[in-house]
């Protein structure tokens, strides 16, 4: 047996990797990088350390899965704590809220903040969601989707297809069941959870918010990051050989079968199987032979894909007065704006974003009594927006600090340094396209099934990652993996 190849080191690839070689097989990773988890990257300087990309861990659950499928469990490795509040919110108005990181103190927080009637429909808008989790939930995100057929046999009467409602927006939700502007807002916010408008993703989508709030939100101590490199010390474990400043140029494929990968200096890896973990456009576009994409491109172009960041790392000195938030996000006044810039016809840097920060309040993350903030907002992607232009990045980063300050957070003065990573970065260091956070957006009734397969369309060709089903994100991620390993089997 040659074996498998996964093409690519990130939480997808390892993930992969990881679950194929406890079920017998000879994995070998080829990362383009220099280091492992690919998105989930990290800046250590000065004795400030930062996540560079994913800030909250949801369902954890998956991950310990993953870890007791593949040796010692999760917690015994790394130490997966609550964030309490999962989020603190500022409003355009200045109203103020924390979520809660137990579901059930939720509606206390909102009616403090909205009243008891907007916390009621909250409630109800959620156990509705939570319905909505039972139908796809396992079905549909824990499994290989097979297209429409397949998910209308999947919904077990016409009633809970009608409850899934693929045509209606969360949008359109939120106006029907809020009277209040600032949870329309709030709602909303869980579209860019995977990259995506409000106005055109599926309402299905409240299962996002559903999600956070039931299985809570998490922080991994020292950065999420360590649980990447538990994740990839795992793997070592395990035997799977991780090889790094090795781009796979090309898969080798018949229609009878992938046979390798080609790397850019001009090595050959035979493989029985390969798994990627690459953005499935580059796989299709640039890897696998034309004839054999020909399909999957196709359904690739009719997607939208999903916004990008644009990262501020901020090294602060001294402490920010009043309490510490872990998770905060600061609204602008008119959020639609945000989505017109990056969605719309002419893209740009959103001039009144959305800002959201991310402050452990971690000691091996920042000197004793300082501070460091990751700060993200959401961004058109690199190409409708050259990222690279001189002197757009340093001006953007100065105006994400004067919105913060018009918005009562004036850091200005405690900044020590700072880095900012932009689409045009993601799309250099991790292979997506334009730097898309989570591959294709949700946009559009169509949108998940119009996400490439895991199986890809050559015998042994697999997909994992934010760009195959069921979708982007460090659970989804995960959950793409075990399809997979599950499609593939045992040696
Ligand atoms: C700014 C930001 C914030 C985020 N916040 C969160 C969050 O809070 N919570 C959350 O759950 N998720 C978050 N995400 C999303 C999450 O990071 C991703 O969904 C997840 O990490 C993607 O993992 P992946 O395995 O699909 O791909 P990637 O991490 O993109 O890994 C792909 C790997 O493949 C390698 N590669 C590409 N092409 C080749 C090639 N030709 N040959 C060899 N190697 C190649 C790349 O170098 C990379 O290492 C965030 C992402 C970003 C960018």
């Amino acid at each position: 047996m040659a074996g498998v190849v996964v093409v690519g080191a990130g939480m997808g690839g390892l993930a992969a990797a990881a679950r194929l070689a406890a079920l017998g097989h000879r994995v070998t990773v080829v990362e383009q990088g220099d280091t492992h988890g690919g998105k989930l990257g990290t800046l250590h300087r000065d004795g400030y350390t930062f996540d560079t990309g994913p800030s909250l861990l949801t369902m954890p659950q998956v991950y310990r899965d993953l870890f007791a499928a593949t040796g010692a469990p999760l917690d015994t490795v790394v130490d997966v704590v609550p964030v309490d509040p999962v989020c603190h919110y500022r409003f355009a108005d200045g109203t103020e809220v924390g979520l809660p990181h137990a579901e059930e103190d939720v509606p206390a927080a909102l009616a403090a903040a909205f009243g008891e009637r907007s916390a009621a429909q909250w409630r109800r808008v959620m156990a509705d969601a939570a319905h909505l989790w039972g139908l796809v939930g396992e079905s549909v995100l824990q499994r290989p989707l097979g297209g429409l057929g397949d998910l209308v046999r999947r919904s077990a009467n016409p009633r809970d297809l009608a409850a899934i409602a693929p045509w209606r927006t969360l949008r359109a939700l939120g106006r029907a069941r809020f009277d209040d502007p600032r949870l329309r807002v709030l709602l909303d916010r869980y579209a860019t959870y995977s990259g995506s408008d409000p106005r055109r993703i599926p309402a299905v989508l409240s299962v996002v918010p559903y999600v956070e709030q039931h299985f809570g939100g998490w922080y991994v101590r020292g950065g999420l990051r360590v649980l990447g490199d538990a994740l990839a010390d795992r793997c070592r474990e395990l035997g799977v050989r991780l090889r790094f400043n090795a781009p796979v140029v090309g898969i080798d494929a018949t229609s009878a079968g992938v046979s390798g990968v080609r790397l850019g200096d001009g090595e050959r890896i035979a493989a029985d199987v390969v798994v990627s973990d690459v953005d499935a456009e580059v796989l299709y576009r640039d890897l696998l032979p034309a004839r054999s994409a020909r399909r999957p491109r196709r359904a690739l172009r009719r997607a939208v894909p999903s916004l990008s960041g644009f990262v501020l790392l901020l090294a602060l000195r001294g402490r920010t007065p009043g309490p510490r938030h872990h998770h905060r996000v600061l609204f602008p006044a008119d959020y639609d704006a945000e989505f017109d810039a990056i969605f719309g016809r002419a893209p740009r840097p959103v001039p009144d974003p959305a800002v959201y920060i991310c402050s452990p309040d971690d000691p091996a993350v920042a000197p004793e009594g300082d501070e460091a903030w990751f700060v993200l907002v959401n961004a058109p992607r690199q190409g409708p927006v050259d990222w690279r232009a001189p002197g757009l990045a340093d001006d953007y980063a100065d105006r994400v600090l004067r919105v913060l300050a018009d918005r009562g957070l004036d850091v200005r003065d405690r900044v020590r340094w700072r880095e900012v990573r932009t689409p045009a970065d993601w799309e250099r260091d991790t292979g997506s396209v334009g730097g898309s956070i989570y591959g294709t957006s949700s946009n559009g009734p169509r949108a998940a099934l119009l996400r490439p397969r895991n199986r890809g369309p050559v015998p042994g060709l697999f997909l994992v990652g934010g760009s195959a089903h069921p979708g982007g994100g460090l659970p989804l991620v995960a959950m793409s993996a075990a399809i997979v390993a599950g499609l593939i089997g045992p040696a």
